[in-house]
C-alpha cells in the first residue's frame, strides 16, 4: 500500500489523479491533499477519501476550515504547510499539481525527503530545474513526468539511449488561435482566450495555451527533465491532440506515444511507473476514420516559444523571470487590466529589464521571482489605460 499526497487536489489534474487512485485501493491509499483557497472542494473530498492531513495554502482560509474536520485529520496551512506535507514520513508519492511558481518548494521538500514527485507542475522545473535535479541525485528522489508531453517523451525514451537521441518533438495543438488572423490577436478577449479545442483546464494554463507560452514553459521543462541542450528541444503544431510528443533517434526513427488527450493517463503512468496498469478511457478509435496533422509553429503571431529559448540562452535565472512575468502577465490579462498581446511584451521587457544571475540556492530563485513579478507588475502598471 502506497501513500499519496495530492497537492492542489481541486484543479483538474488533482481531481483526475483522484479518480485514478480510488480504482486502485488495494494499492493506493490517499493520505493527503492540498488546496490554495477551493475549501469547499477540499471538504467534500475530505469526506469521500479519509485523508490523514490536508492542507490549505492560502492561509486564511485554512483557519476558516479547522472546525468541521474530522478529529483524526492533520491540518497544514500556508506555502510552510505544503513542504511538511510533501516531506511527511509515511509519504511514498507527492503528485504535485500545484498552478503555477508555488509549486516549486514543495516539489524541493519532496525531493530532499527521497520521495517519488509525480510532477504535474512544470514551472517547478523551468524556475528550479538545476537545483530539483541536483536535490533529486543528493537525496536519491524521482521524479515522473506527468505533464502530457513529457511523460510521452519519457515513455518513448525507452527506445534507446540518451546518446542516440536526436531530438525530442514536443506536439501542441496550437490551441483556439492557431487559424486566428495575426492583425485581430490583440482584440482577443478573455471569453474567447478560455475555451480551449482539445484540453479542459484551470485558467492560468488554458490562457498559456491560447499564448503558446506554454509550450515556452514545456520547452524549459524538457530541458531539465531530460538533461538536453535546448537546440535538441523541437516543437510541431498538432491540431488533433493524439500524439503527445516525440522522440527521434539518430537513425532518423521516430518514436510517439498516442493516446485521446486524458491527464488520467499520464497521472496512471507516473504513479504506477515502470509497470502499467488497465485503463480505458484514452483508446483511440481505429474502426472511427480520423486523420493526424503536423505543420511548423508561427513564431511571429506566437513568440513564446522563441522567449523561452531566450531565457534558456541567458541561463541562471532568465527562466524564472520569463515564468515570474508570464504569471503576472495572465493575471492581468484574467482582470482584463491588459490585451492578450500584451503578455508577450511584458515578458520580453521583463527579461530585458531584469537581466540574469547564477542560481545557487532556493533564496537566488525567489528573490528573482519576486524581481521579476515587480517590473512585471510596472509595465503592466505603466500599460493600464
Ligand atoms: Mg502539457
Amino acid at each position: 500500500m502506497k501513500n499519496i499526497v495530492v497537492l492542489g487536489s481541486s484543479g483538474s489534474i488533482g481531481k483526475n489523479a483522484l479518480w485514478v487512485i480510488s480504482r486502485f485501493p488495494e494499492e493506493f491509499n490517499v493520505f493527503g491533499l492540498s488546496v490554495h483557497r477551493d475549501t469547499r472542494t477540499l471538504l467534500s473530498q475530505i469526506k469521500e477519501y479519509r485523508p490523514r492531513a490536508v492542507c490549505v495554502s492560502y492561509k486564511d482560509r485554512a483557519e476558516a476550515l479547522g472546525s468541521p474536520l474530522p478529529e483524526d485529520t492533520e491540518l497544514f496551512a500556508g506555502p510552510n504547510g505544503l513542504e511538511d506535507l510533501a516531506s511527511h514520513p509515511d509519504v511514498d508519492i507527492v503528485l504535485n499539481a500545484v498552478s503555477g511558481f508555488a509549486g516549486l518548494r514543495p516539489t524541493l521538500a519532496a525531493a530532499r525527503a527521497g520521495k517519488r514527485v509525480a510532477l504535474a507542475n512544470k514551472e517547478s522545473m523551468v524556475a528550479g530545474g538545476e537545483l530539483v535535479n541536483k536535490t533529486v541525485a543528493e537525496y536519491g528522489a524521482e521524479i515522473i513526468p506527468v505533464d502530457s508531453e513529457h511523460s510521452a517523451i519519457f515513455q518513448c525514451l525507452k527506445a534507446g539511449n540518451n546518446k542516440e537521441v536526436r531530438r525530442l518533438i514536443l506536439t501542441s495543438s496550437g490551441g483556439p488561435f492557431r487559424e486566428f488572423p495575426k492583425e485581430k490577436m490583440s482584440e482577443i478577449t478573455v471569453e474567447q482566450a478560455l475555451n480551449h479545442p482539445t484540453w479542459k483546464m484551470g485558467k492560468k494554463i488554458t490562457i498559456d495555451s491560447a499564448t503558446m507560452m506554454n509550450k515556452g514553459l514545456e520547452v524549459i521543462e524538457a530541458v531539465f527533465l531530460f538533461s538536453l541542450p535546448p537546440e535538441k528541444v523541437d516543437v510541431v503544431i498538432h491540431p488533433q491532440s493524439f500524439v503527445h510528443s516525440m522522440v527521434e533517434f539518430i537513425d532518423g526513427s521516430i518514436i510517439a506515444q498516442l493516446s485521446k488527450p486524458d491527464m488520467c493517463l499520464p497521472v496512471q503512468y507516473a504513479l504506477f511507473y515502470p509497470q502499467r496498469r488497465e485503463m480505458n478511457r484514452a483508446d483511440l478509435d481505429f474502426t472511427d476514420r480520423f486523420s493526424l496533422e503536423f505543420e511548423p509553429p508561427d513564431n511571429v503571431k506566437f513568440p513564446g516559444v522563441e522567449l523561452a529559448r531566450e531565457a534558456l540562452k541567458r541561463g541562471g535565472t532568465a527562466p524564472v523571470v520569463f515564468n515570474a512575468s508570464n504569471e503576472a502577465a495572465v493575471d492581468a490579462f484574467l482582470n482584463r487590466k491588459i490585451k492578450f498581446t500584451d503578455i508577450f511584451h511584458i515578458v520580453e521587457k521583463t527579461m530585458n529589464k531584469s537581466g540574469s544571475i547564477d542560481v545557487d540556492s532556493i533564496e537566488s530563485i525567489m528573490e528573482a521571482d519576486k524581481n521579476g513579478r515587480k517590473i512585471a507588475e510596472e509595465i503592466i502598471n505603466g500599460i493600464r489605460p
